[in-house]
């Protein structure tokens, strides 16, 4: 089998992978929804694979991995890994988790980090009250993440929050050290959340990149009585081009409440001094960014070897990303979480992808489905309608 052609449109803002074959055989791969610059990125690399076996998806991966990089310039490299899997799946009849390896477990835990509802604000009774819906959610999520401090509009609307100043335009990023007052009241949201949340579900927080190393640390122990299940991405994360370990070692090392990164990084080399320095407890790189699903499975293993644990970053990737991170998933080792759970956005989007279980998410697990390749694909019909007219050909 050879390939014959590496295609991309932009569908609702993500990126769409389809690589074709001599065989009719076709593969899907996706994008963040955020990512509808990347285009041009994804058919960079159509010449490169053209003509090459797609089922020998690691020698297909040897000709492109390197020329990738950390968020959002692996996405492109981690889209085309997908739909390369997808073929080598459907051309050997199987779902895609019995060619990484087969499945551990029949279903996937996922976590709440993208069914949102509005907040009325940022104080501890706001957080309570979000908290409360996000708890009463029809998908029964067992774990729920939400977004805190920097990872969130309160440096805004909470006067004071900290001593840097405050950023404004386009993708701003707030970094400095804590007001006593700011540090405070990041405290309170968390006691106010977990009031709600109890012991029933397990809570994780999103809270930054723009923490200092001395507030971290503070923070960290500060919230020990409250057995969060992680803080997630505190030094660096979301779009920062490297990793820090040792300041994440200094942190993980001064608190037992554990200690989360990864969503940004490219490639298992960048995971290596936070595994092997015990610099986080828990890792969540997104294959739709890290270098693909077989990617994210290596990690993951070697993560297990470090006693790090894994909760895959997911909240943008749609539902091609999903059926990626199921099939993925299936196949962790124990040190496998949860994988957050992505919306796609906008709704219409359910309309147009045909395989998923309905409803998707039950007590907060997704059922792995036993299709071939990643077992979803598009109702072409209805799909077409939201093709931009660049974008004609995609699906012929
Ligand atoms: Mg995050």
């Amino acid at each position: 089998m050879k390939i014959t052609d590496l295609k991309c449109a932009i569908i609702g803002g993500s990126p769409i992978v389809r690589i074709t074959t001599d065989a009719g055989i076709d593969g899907l791969g996706q994008g963040e929804a955020y990512k509808p610059y990347l285009k041009p990125h994804v058919l960079f690399y159509k010449d490169l694979i053209l003509g090459e076996d797609p089922t020998d998806v690691e020698r297909v991966m040897l000709k492109i991995r390197r020329l990738g990089a950390f968020k959002p310039w692996g996405t492109a490299v981690s889209a085309i890994e997908v739909a390369l899997w997808d073929i080598a799946g459907k051309a050997a009849g199987v779902p895609v988790y019995k060619l990484l390896g087969g499945k551990v477990r029949d279903r996937v835990r996922v976590y709440n980090g993208a069914v949102r509802f509005p907040m009325k604000g940022y104080s501890p009774k706001h957080y309570a009250e979000d908290m409360q819906k996000m708890k009463e959610a029809k998908e029964g999520f067992t774990i729920i993440k939400q977004g805190i401090s920097f990872h969130s509009q309160t440096p805004y609307n909470i006067p004071d929050y900290f001593y840097g100043e405050l950023q404004t335009g386009p993708r701003p990023q707030n970094r400095g050290l804590l007001t006593e007052k700011g540090m405070k009241h990041a405290i309170a949201c968390v006691e106010a959340m977990k009031d709600v949340l109890g012991d029933e579900i397990g809570m994780a927080l999103d809270c930054g990149p723009g923490w200092t190393l001395p507030d971290a640390i503070r923070f960290a122990k500060a919230v020990e009585p409250y057995n969060i299940m992680w803080l997630e991405d505190m030094i660096t994360g979301d779009y920062t081009p490297y990793v820090l370990a040792d300041l994440y070692r200094d942190v993980t090392m001064s608190t037992s409440t554990p200690i989360h990164t990864g969503e940004q990084i490219y490639l298992r080399q960048h995971f290596k001094d936070l595994f092997e320095k015990q610099a986080i407890r828990v890792a969540g790189p997104d294959p739709l960014d890290v270098g693909g699903i077989a990617e994210l499975k290596w990690i993951t293993e070697y993560a297990d070897l470090h006693g790090v644990l894994m909760a895959p970053h997911g909240t943008g990737d749609g539902l091609i990303g999903l059926a990626a991170l199921v099939q993925v998933s299936a196949t962790l080792p124990r040190n496998y979480i949860a994988f957050e759970y992505p919306v796609a956005k906008p709704a219409w989007w359910y309309d147009i992808i045909e395989g998923l279980p309905d409803p998707i998410v039950k007590k907060g697990h997704i059922d792995v489905w036993d299709t071939p390749g990643l077992g979803v694909k598009f109702n072409v019909r209805a799909a077409k309608k939201y093709l931009d007219t660049s974008d004609k050909g995609f699906f012929e």
